[in-house]
């Protein structure tokens, strides 16, 4: 079985260069990869990478929260989503690292629940970013019925991510489980059972570049760390993966 890269972005302008190579090189070592979309622009450009690469690349749609001068697009977003039926609502979610005027924090929670809100209506799936804010994050997501929740680039505590495995949500476990104390003490009390891989390129790749394929070397270092084999490893975080973003 082959890895999944559960959430990465493609589309961005670090790509535009190679995009064609990049998801080529991926194509050799992964079985699919999911491109989420931050705003109307870019989920167009993930449903283009979805259309050209049917087998390969999955498009989710989103309004991702430090997208704060699109917020703008709420409703746009919303009938993209209705028009195109993505298999996932994402990237939304709170960021409270970026983004510390209360106002717009405001602005952000009302938002992501719009979205929620969509995605519990269309019975679909949700891809969360949570920078700074998880236990917030994860409080509000429970209180909407939702067939599958990733918690993507997760960074709250264990504790937290105990509770969030309780309620049925995956873990995204991005390529800083390469070099963070963090993310690697998280992987080590969470079942694997519960977690995704994930790269979030172009981003979290010790400053260079990053690309789908790196979440090979993630499930090598999670192997090592939970003492399991690498295919274990791969096993269950593709099976998480199939069943979140491919309906089995
Ligand atoms: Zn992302």
């Amino acid at each position: 079985m082959k890895p999944v890269d559960a959430h990465c972005h493609i589309d961005f302008d670090q790509f535009k260069d190679d995009r064609e190579e990049v998801i080529e090189r991926s194509k050799e070592e992964l079985e699919f990869i999911v491109n989420a979309g931050s705003c109307v622009e870019n989920n167009e450009q993930a449903l283009k990478l979805q259309e050209k690469y049917p087998d390969f690349v999955v498009a989710n749609l989103g309004l991702h929260p430090t997208y704060t001068e699109k917020f703008d697009q709420l409703e746009e977003v919303k009938e993209q989503i209705r028009d195109n039926d993505p298999v996932a609502v994402g990237e939304i979610g709170l960021d409270h690292h970026h983004i510390t005027d209360e106002a717009v924090r405001d602005r952000q929670r009302e938002v992501f629940r719009e979205m929620l809100a969509l995605a519990e209506d269309l019975e679909k799936p949700v891809v969360v970013h949570s920078r700074d804010a998880e236990r917030e994050a994860v409080e509000i997501i429970s209180e909407y019925d939702l067939p599958g929740v990733m918690l993507h680039c997760f960074n709250g505590s264990v504790e937290l991510a105990t509770d969030a495995v309780e309620k049925g949500f995956l873990i995204g476990v991005t390529t800083q489980v390469l070099y963070s104390n963090r993310v690697q003490n998280i992987v080590r009390d969470i079942d694997v059972d519960n977690l995704l891989l994930e790269t979030d390129s172009p981003f979290l790749y010790r400053g260079d570049r990053n690309e789908p394929l790196n979440v090979a070397e993630s499930a090598k270092k999670i192997a090592e760390i939970k003492e399991l084999n690498e295919e274990e490893v791969i096993e269950s975080t593709t099976g998480n993966a199939r069943k979140l973003f491919r309906n089995g």
